[in-house]
Parts: structure tokens; sequence; C-alpha cells
């Protein structure tokens, strides 16, 4: 099913890549993202499996050719398998990859589910490689959880990608641990800068450690090789040379990387996020649950690449303890 009209915004991307929130829920609390006591949406209002199905088939229509699943957690949606597969149908007609960013926490249960239905890379979450780090960064207990997921999505065929976010005072000074562990698994690691989104507990500023940092420290430590690898996204990698692995770094407040964006986001809602860090939004759940859904679907795409801005504007610094946005990464899908 490949696509007659592109979809390509005002200057001139194309995008082929879909982020789609399955759910804003999620069985951990990283501080980062979200409160202890977060409120999540009543279930009506987030897309039915049926609507988050037709959705993905009209971006797959308009030339999206990635998919990736997020949330919130999206294991924690009960029929999420059941999307899995009924989107691993599309693989090879049109889609080219189905993937999905997880904390991990339940993944054991459903590697095998995912390789069959056609998954073969998932992203996973994991900040620190400490018990006691990690309960107190997630709020949960569930470390052992979590390396029994990468452990079981390893053994089912899936290649396991690492994300971290860096959090200064919190794993800072276990970076380089987290890079030998990542490497001698066999998983690529990306650190990620954190980003204002949403309310937390605490100052973001506090959080704030910039990887122009970090990668000086590993320079110290270790020889990084600059790599023309690219995996369609933000992240700029080296080969580390002593662990013969290879590490991305995510960097939107210490470099920008807008002009190649190729993707769009949308909210277990049904808001497309044309930028996640800007606010043009479009309400695909309305054309969905209006007359006409398909029509309607791909005139809403249409709008979202008439307001897709140019590139994000956030800061940090140390008058900002307020969010550059209101909505926290869960909702967005991150
Ligand atoms: N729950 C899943 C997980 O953690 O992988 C998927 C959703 S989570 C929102 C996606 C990613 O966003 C995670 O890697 C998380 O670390 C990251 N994230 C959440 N809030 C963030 C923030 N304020 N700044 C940077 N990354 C953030
Ligand atoms: Fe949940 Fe992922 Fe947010 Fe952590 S980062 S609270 S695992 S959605």
């Amino acid at each position: 099913m490949s696509s007659t009209r592109p979809l390509i915004d005002q200057f001139g991307r194309t995008i082929t890549y879909l982020r789609l929130s399955v759910t804003d829920r999620c069985d951990l609390r990283c501080t980062y993202c979200m409160p202890e006591r977060q409120t999540f949406l009543p279930r009506k209002e987030v897309l039915s499996l049926e609507e988050l199905h037709k959705l993905a088939l009209g971006f797959i229509e308009r030339g999206v050719t990635k998919i990736r699943l997020t949330g919130g957690e999206p294991l924690v949606r009960r029929d999420m398998i059941e999307l899995v597969r009924a989107l691993g149908r599309n693989l090879g007609q049109g889609l080219e990859e189905l993937t999905l960013t997880t904390n991990a926490t339940q993944l054991a249960q459903h590697a095998d589910d995912l390789y069959v239905a056609g998954v073969r890379r998932v992203n996973v979450s994991l900040d620190t490689l400490d018990r006691a780090t990690f309960a107190q960064l997630t709020r949960r207990d569930s470390l052992p959880q979590v390396l029994e997921g990468i452990a079981a999505a390893q053994a089912a065929g899936l290649a396991v990608k690492l994300n971290a976010v860096a959090l200064k005072g919190v794993n800072e000074a276990e970076i380089p641990a987290l890079v030998e562990w990542a490497h001698g698994q066999g998983m690529e690691l990306t650190l990620i800068e954190v980003m204002p989104l949403g309310e937390v507990e605490g100052d973001r500023f506090d959080q704030y450690l910039p990887l122009s940092a970090v990668r000086e420290d590993l320079e110290a430590r270790y020889t990084l090789t600059p790599s023309p690898h690219r995996s369609g996204g933000p992240a700029r990698y080296v080969d580390v040379a002593e662990t013969g692995g290879r590490l991305g770094f995510i960097t939107p407040l210490t470099g920008n990387f807008c002009e190649g964006c190729n993707r769009v986001r949308v909210t277990a809602t049904g808001q497309l996020y044309a930028c996640l860090g800007g606010t043009e939004q479009v309400d695909l759940r309305a054309a969905l649950r209006g007359d006409n859904p398909d029509a309607a679907l791909s005139a809403a795409l249409d709008q979202a690449m008439r307001i897709k801005p140019e590139r994000h504007h956030f800061v940090i610094d140390q008058l900002g303890a307020a969010p550059a946005l209101a909505r926290h990464m869960s909702a967005t899908g991150g």
C-alpha cells in the first residue's frame, strides 16, 4: 500500500514515522516524568483498539513506514498485543517497522508474542542498574522485573536498545557502568537530556545534566569515535573502542536536531502533536468519530503538515521551575 500523497510539511520534511501512545497510564512513576499522584484520563477519552488500528492504517496509507507504540507504559494496556498483531499484518505492505518503547516491567510476559507479531526491536528505558536508585527514581522497586524483561526480549530474538535519561546527582556517576553493562550484553545505549515537559515534584534545573558535560567525562575515560550511523532520529552516535559498542546522545537542549525531523506524535486520546516541544495540535479522534472518518482523517493529516513548526523551543534555565509545556511526556508519548 504505497502512498500516493505523502505527508510533507511546509519545510519540505517528509513524515514517515508515527509515535503512537496507546495509554497515558504507567506502572512506574519516574520522578522526571510524572508526579506520584498522577491523574490519568478517563477510559472513554482514550482511543479504542479499533480506533487506534484505523488511525495507524490512515498513516500507513499516507506513507508512514515506521510506527512506534509508546505511552505511558504501552504494555499496561490490556489489548496491546492485539493491536500489535493487527498492525503487524501490515509489515511488508507499506509498514517497514513496528516497534515499541517500554519500561520492560512486563516485557518478560509479552516478548514472545511481540516477536511472533513481527516486532524485531524494542527500546527499553533504564536509567540505573542500582536497585535502590531505581526504586527512588521510579518510586517502585521493579528493577528485577525490568532486567528479567530485557533478558526475555533478547531470548525471544528481539534486539534491545537502551535509553537512559542523564540525571544530575542521580545516575551521573553510574553512566560509565551503564555503558559497559549495555555493551557487554550486546545492546546499544542512548543517553537523553531531561526535557521540560509537564509538572513534576521538584525543579527541572536540579535534574538537568547537559550531555556535553557527560560526553567530556566519557572522553576522558574511553576512546570515542564519531559514528556515521543514523537511526533516522535525533540521536548522534559514537563508537566506544574499549567496549566495542555504540553510544548515542540525544541533546534537545544542547544541540538542535529539528531540521531532519520525520515524525509526529499522537496521544492516547488521538491528539496529534506536530512537535514534541510545541503546542501545535490536530484532533484526530474527532475525525475518527465523525462522519466519513477516512476522508476526515486524511484531511486532518494535511492540516498537521500545514502547522508543523520548524523547530522546538525548549529552554531550561535557573529561573525555570515551570515546565516549558504543561503536558507530560507520558501523555504525548515519549
Ligand atoms: N513508559 C515507557 C518507557 O519509559 O519507556 C514509554 C513512555 S516514556 C514517556 C518514553 C521515554 O521518555 C522514556 O525513555 C523516558 O525516560 C522519557 N522521558 C519521560 N519524561 C522525560 C523528560 N521530561 N525528559 C526526557 N525524557 C523523558
Ligand atoms: Fe512511566 Fe515511562 Fe514515564 Fe517512567 S518514563 S513514568 S516508565 S511513562
